[in-house]
């Protein structure tokens, strides 16, 4: 009954948060937040009736909205990952407008504010265990980045380093270090650490997308957070070397959950937790060489996803999951009986206006409300 409730609601949900202002200075552009989902924002040059834009989304949290306010309207979601769907989640909008903030926490940090990727673990350990008489789970998980349509594992580990974790700061450290000596060739410095993976496409629910992506098991939120922070680790030697590379790539977290009920019947499924690349449109004319071919395999993913979320909306025959490696990961995950959130994310700040339209423009298209 819970999940028919859920299926009332529809497959692929939009909500939109809008972060706190940090420039004191700066005119808001937002004009009104309605309770149903509404959002009304203000063109700053433009502030007669003819600047207001009118967005309607299943959500809106307005700037004091808390990490568990956000969690709350996104639990009954993740529930159901514990009832064999698949579920889909992910932060869409420019960078600096609290994408990571909303996933993982303050700047990244892993220690107070937790966001929805820790939030939810805990949340299905804790259903686990209530259920524990009934159905045995299993937690797995698996963390990715994708820069450039290439696919790398941020959780790999060789056995010496699981063995000796001091190995691996000193080799983290030192590859820091090497880096910022400009005269290293910084593909050496960086090419221990990078394993491109392929992905499969996944036919059927049960189908693994990357199956060569190490899998961890996890059964508490120490795990998690010991993987989590490995993970950020694994990233910072990689944005090190590549000029602020972590809002140039999406970041996937991967929960598997294997359920056995007390017949002996088995399922699997997954919750994707995703961390796009930053939406931010850049200007041709001032970008050259790597700046530009980022942003460009960027636009292609995004512009992916909303073909592939915008036909599941419209319920077209084909669904273009074979144009970017994005969706060609998350394809079990979208679509189907999956469910689909997608948080918008954008800055209330008036030098930020034609980023905040194009996001909620985004986000209006592929939302079916
Ligand atoms: P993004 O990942 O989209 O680039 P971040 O999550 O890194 O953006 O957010 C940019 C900054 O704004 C960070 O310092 C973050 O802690 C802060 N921030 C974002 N959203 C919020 C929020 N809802 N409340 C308080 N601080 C926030
Ligand atoms: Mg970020």
């Amino acid at each position: 009954l819970y999940n028919m409730v859920q299926d009332l609601k529809g497959n692929i949900r939009v909500y939109c948060r809008i972060r706190p202002s940090f420039n004191c200075e700066s005119k808001n552009i937002i004009d009104f937040i309605g309770g149903d989902g509404s959002l009304v924002i203000l063109d700053p040059a433009k502030p007669q009736k003819d600047g207001r834009k009118v967005f309607q989304f299943n959500q809106v949290f307005g700037p004091a909205a808390t990490q568990d306010e956000v969690f709350k309207d996104t639990q009954p979601l993740i529930r159901s990952v514990m009832d064999g769907y698949n579920v889909c989640i992910f932060a869409y909008g420019q960078t600096g407008s609290g994408k990571t903030h909303t996933m993982s926490g303050p700047s990244g940090g892993l220690t107070s504010d937790m966001g929805i990727n820790y939030l939810a673990l805990n949340d299905l350990f804790q259903m686990s265990k209530r259920r524990k008489d009934i159905i045995h789970y299993d937690i797995h998980v698996q963390m990715v980045e994708i820069y450039n349509e290439q696919v790398r594992d941020l959780l790999v580990q060789d056995s010496c380093t699981v063995k000796y974790p001091f190995i691996l700061v000193i080799y983290l450290t030192l590859n820091i270090y090497l880096i910022g000596k400009k005269n290293w060739p910084r593909s050496f410095c960086v090419s221990l650490t990078i394993h491109k993976l392929e992905i499969r496409s996944c036919t059927g629910d049960n189908g693994l997308s990357i199956p060569d992506a190490t899998m961890h098991s996890v059964n508490s939120t120490t795990d998690v957070l010991n993987l989590m922070k490995y993970g950020e680790v694994n990233r910072v030697v990689s944005t090190t070397a590549m000029n602020n590379r972590s809002s140039r790539s999406h970041s996937v977290l991967t929960v598997h959950v294997h359920g056995k009920d007390t017949t002996g019947g088995t399922f699997h499924s997954c919750l994707h937790l995703v961390d796009l690349a930053g939406s931010e449109r850049v200007d041709k004319s001032e970008v050259t060489g790597d700046r530009l071919k980022e942003a460009q395999y960027i636009n292609k993913s995004l512009s992916c996803l909303g073909d592939v979320i915008t036909a599941l909306a419209q319920k077209n025959s084909h669904i273009p999951y074979r144009n970017s490696k994005l969706t060609l990961l998350l394809q079990g995950s979208l679509g189907g009986h999956a469910k689909t959130l997608m948080l918008a994310h954008v800055s209330p700040e008036e030098d930020s206006f034609s980023e905040t339209v194009s996001t909620l423009k985004f986000a209006q298209r592929v939302s079916t409300v």
